[in-house]
């Protein structure tokens, strides 16, 4: 089979992608082991609702036309969204089609998949970034009867026994999870590692929109001091909830949860947790401060001051100035870990020789070190919302014309058939600007 792109997998990144290649009339293909968003599908647990507010979800020429604008999404709706976005732009998608290897194949690519090989010209890697859950090694070392949970295979807390939790990281997933399954009876303990603490709610308004609004989340990938660093910053200590609660660790502690440093080795049935949990706190207060200092600044600068509530400062987060360094595994306290401890994705399909040495895609914004390779969805991947929902559209645009131009410039040298696509809208749409739903 043969068609000019092939993009693989039909999360948001792909979609957005499809939406851009058909724009640009770029034939193409969408590969999805599952079903379209398979991975919020299958991969979330059953409580969580984004992060994000609705507004915030747009989509190329896609955005949120309810009356909630300032609501979170449940999977369900989340879901939906996605599936009905897939079908308002008529993405070509495969479903149930697994891609098993990706090589080089004369001047373009094969695609190898458990449905046949595809053959192109170029490929969108849209797989994903949080493929596989990051358990760290020392996780070998811990005592038989413990069970261990992902936030992947974590539903909610009836899979749990009775007795004490160990939620190890305290970004998005790991607070979230702890708040939920202290408020089911179980004792927990979150070892809390390096963190970004932010509150939901800043001066009436929601994080989320200060940061869209004061530019904050269109930060250029090449405008930041460090990249590297940029690409492996936390994910905000945020949910999204009704109530529109701020979850950081002083609400976590005003539940309950004991908070513990981080998790550094397993010896002997002994967990053993860094000191520097006063010392991470500090830092992400302070950052937090710096955040907030900058939009006050924004606010001014561009007359908010009179349209929103005063400046605000938070209370520093109240930890033990000694906290315990050790903890007996063996003694049965602790029945079940989870480890919150970050993602990865999976490259193992990857025969194109990308990958560094630690196993991350070489790439310049998107564009990887390989004609024709492109990648999408990754944090901070062309501007901090890279890895958000609302990040797809403008690096989708960005990537795609790249790639429109990639092909224009092999177009003397045509190797590989044309060929249209069934099922894809064949006229253009009229405006490919992300939806401009007011927030807030
Ligand atoms: C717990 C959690 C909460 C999040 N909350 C928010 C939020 O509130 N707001 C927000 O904007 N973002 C949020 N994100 C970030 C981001 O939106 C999601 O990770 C999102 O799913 C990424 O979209 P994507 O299209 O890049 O990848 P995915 O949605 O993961 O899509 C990748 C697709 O590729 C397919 N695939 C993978 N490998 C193959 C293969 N070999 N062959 C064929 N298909 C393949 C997968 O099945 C999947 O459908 C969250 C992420 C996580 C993990």
């Amino acid at each position: 089979m043969r068609t000019t792109t092939v993009i693989i997998g039909a999360g948001h990144a792909g979609l957005a992608m499809s939406r851009w290649l058909t724009q640009r009339s770029i034939d193409h293909v969408i590969l999805e082991r599952g079903e379209v968003a398979n991975s919020w599908k299958t991969e979330r647990w059953d409580s969580l609702r984004l992060l994000t507010p609705n507004w915030q979800s747009r989509l190329p020429g896609y955005g949120y036309e309810g009356g909630d604008p300032d609501g979170f999404r449940t999977m369900p709706e989340t879901i939906a969204f996605i599936e009905r976005y897939a079908r308002v732009i008529s993405a070509p998608v495969r479903t149930h089609t697994k891609v098993s290897a990706l090589r080089r194949s004369g001047e373009g690519y094969k695609v190898s998949t458990d449905q046949g090989d595809w053959h192109c010209q170029a490929v969108v890697l849209a797989t994903g970034a949080c493929n596989i859950p990051q358990v760290p090694a020392l996780a070998e070392g811990l005592p038989p009867g413990i069970a261990t949970f992902t936030p992947i295979s974590y539903r909610n807390p009836g899979q749990l026994e009775e007795g004490g939790v160990l939620v190890v990281g305290a970004s998005a997933s790991g607070t979230q999870i702890a708040e939920e399954i202290q408020r089911s009876g179980r004792r927990v303990t979150l070892a809390v590692g390096e963190h970004v603490r932010v509150p939901r709610l800043y001066r009436g308004k929601d994080i989320q929109w200060w940061m869209d609004v004061a530019g904050v989340l269109d930060e250029r990938y090449d405008e930041v001091d460090d990249i590297v660093r940029a690409r492996n910053v936390p994910s905000l200590q945020l949910a999204g909830s009704p109530q529109r609660r701020t979850v950081d660790l002083n609400a976590l502690s005003g539940i309950g949860v004991k908070l513990i440093g981080r998790l550094a080795g397993i010896h002997q049935g002994q967990a053993q947790f860094s000191g520097s949990l006063p010392n991470l706190c500090a830092l992400a207060d302070l950052k937090m401060n710096r955040l907030l200092a900058t939009i006050d600044a924004w606010a001014s600068q561009n007359g908010y001051d009179n349209k929103v509530g005063p400046a605000q400062r938070f209370e520093p987060t109240q930890v033990e100035a000694s906290p315990p360094l050790a903890m007996d595994l063996t003694k049965g306290e602790i029945k079940t870990i989870i480890w919150a401890s970050g993602f990865r994705p999976d490259y193992s399909w990857l025969e194109v020789p990308v990958l560094d040495r630690k196993g991350r895609i070489r790439h310049d914004g998107g564009v990887v070190e390989a004609p024709g390779l492109y990648l999408m969805g990754i944090p901070f991947l062309r501007r901090r919302k890279s890895s958000l929902i609302d990040g797809a559209g403008d690096d989708a645009r960005d990537l795609s014309a790249h790639l429109a131009s990639y092909l224009g410039h092999r177009a003397s040298v045509p190797r590989l058939e044309r060929q249209v696509t069934p099922g894809r809208s064949s006229a253009p749409p009229s405006s490919m600007s992300a939806s401009t739903t007011t927030p807030g």
